[in-house]
């Protein structure tokens, strides 16, 4: 494959976290990695909140980031609150709590910096015999023996490889945001912190657990409480609307927050309001710049071509009922670099496994997420079934816990 003389040559495309947990494992492998982001921004400073599981400590380790306390906000259980703000239910459950900007971060700073490009959208790749070749809408190009498609959910990588896989949305939307613990009232804080609660309202479901501060900070006083409220939006009578922004532009399905109209916002609010505990009402209330996302199901066939691979979000969407798009995105980065190893950088060898494995997982993933996210689609379609998924004790039991897929 590569010239003996030169190490092989791995383009990343896409820099957010799936594209990081990849470009540092095959960095450390001896590949010559290049990460290919369309932001001209840097992505610090974005994201919310994100359940760990055991695959993003492992995948830490393996990239040699040391982990401490200051990773994540432990707790040792969950707790139900009702409409009223009394507790419906308690269940001992242990789990670590993180920040996408915290784990963004580490991985960022772990590779080298003259490696990751900004300003650079992918408008098409090109395999041949000899490697792969990555397009840039500003003109550039790079050329590799390997080219890794990170580039989520509206991935360019896998429209072109795979047209016909496309995202499907589940009817229903999740509400997220983030507020800073000393802005919440000494009651609110001592009923939310340190656990993961939910908050059950007809066809509809709110969670939150505490993460790092918004400076990082995992210390008490200084932590946040980040909360996904999941509510129905019809794709054509209410999202269009939602989609909205402050200039009258529609955008499609999703919206950058600061673009997200006041009266939108002031609706939101009010309606938690009406429905949920007065604890989450609060959380709402005083968030601070809260932002939705639509909640979609994507499965793709295979997760390779060639010599191009599809990892994360770009080859499977699991409803985040699961907690798992990180811990998948990093599973997915472990197995691709593990295999290479194994076959010696023969890519004809170690892509097909790559695709089968992981492909086997994300199914899976994407089908529990589905089972988990029943009820609200269901209401969503103006059904009432699976019901029995929507009681304090199956959703303290069920969501976002660690499981063996
Ligand atoms: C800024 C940001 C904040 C997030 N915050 C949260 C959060 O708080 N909680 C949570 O659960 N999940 C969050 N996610 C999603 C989470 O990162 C993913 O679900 C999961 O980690 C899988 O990651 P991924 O890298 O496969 O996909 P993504 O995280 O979606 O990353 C895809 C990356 O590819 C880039 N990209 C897209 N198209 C192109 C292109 N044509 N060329 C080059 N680059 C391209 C995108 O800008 C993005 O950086 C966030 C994602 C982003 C990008």
């Amino acid at each position: 494959m590569a010239a003996a003389s030169r190490p092989p040559r791995a383009l990343v495309i896409g820099g957010s976290l799936g594209g990081l947990f990849a470009a540092n494992l095959l960095h450390r492998a001896g590949w010559d990695v290049e990460v290919f982001e369309q932001s001209a921004e840097p992505l610090a400073g974005r994201g919310a909140g994100i359940i760990t599981h055991p695959d993003i400590f492992d995948a830490l380790a393996r990239i040699g980031i040391a982990t401490d306390e200051g990773i994540g906000v432990d707790i040792e259980g969950r707790v139900a609150f009702g409409r009223d703000g009394g507790t419906l239910g308690t269940l001992p459950v242990r789990q670590c709590l993180t920040t996408w900007g915290r784990l963004h971060e580490l991985l960022l700073a772990a590779f080298p910096a003259d490696r990751y490009r900004l300003g650079h959208a992918c408008s098409g790749v090109e395999q041949d015999a000899k490697g792969v070749t990555a397009r840039f809408r500003n003109g550039a190009s790079a050329r590799g023996d390997l080219l890794v498609g990170a580039d989520g959910i509206r991935s360019a990588v896998r429209a072109q490889l795979s047209p016909e896989t496309a995202p499907r949305y589940a009817g229903y939307i999740a509400w997220r945001g983030l507020v800073g613990e000393n802005d919440l009232t000494p009651q609110t804080r001592r009923d939310l912190f340190p656990k993961f609660a939910f908050s059950l309202a007809p066809r509809e479901h709110m969670l939150g657990y505490p993460v790092a501060g918004f400076g990082h900070s995992t210390l008490a006083g200084e932590r946040c409480f980040n909360f996904v409220w999941y509510r129905p939006a019809h794709a054509e009578r209410e999202l269009p609307g939602l989609c909205t922004d402050i200039h009258g532009r529609i955008h499609d399905m999703s919206i950058p927050p600061p673009l997200i109209r006041l009266e939108v916002i002031a609706a939101m609010r009010a309606a938690a309001r009406d429905s949920l505990s007065p604890q989450f009402a609060e959380v709402v209330a005083r968030a601070r710049q809260p932002f939705f996302q639509a909640i979609f199901d994507l499965e793709s066939a295979r997760m390779h071509c060639g010599r191009i691979a599809l990892l994360g979000d770009a080859a499977f969407v699991a409803r985040p009922h699961v907690g798992m798009g990180v811990s998948k995105a990093s599973g997915d980065a472990m197995a691709l670099a593990g295999l290479l190893r194994k076959a010696d950088n023969d890519l004809a060898a170690a892509l097909p496994e790559y695709s089968a494995q992981r492909a086997r997982f994300g199914r899976a993933v994407v089908a529990h997420a589905r089972e988990l996210g029943a009820y609200l689609e269901a209401c969503a379609a103006g059904k009432t079934t699976a019901a029995e998924r929507h009681t304090p004790e199956a959703v303290m039991r069920d969501i976002a816990v660690t499981r063996t897929f």
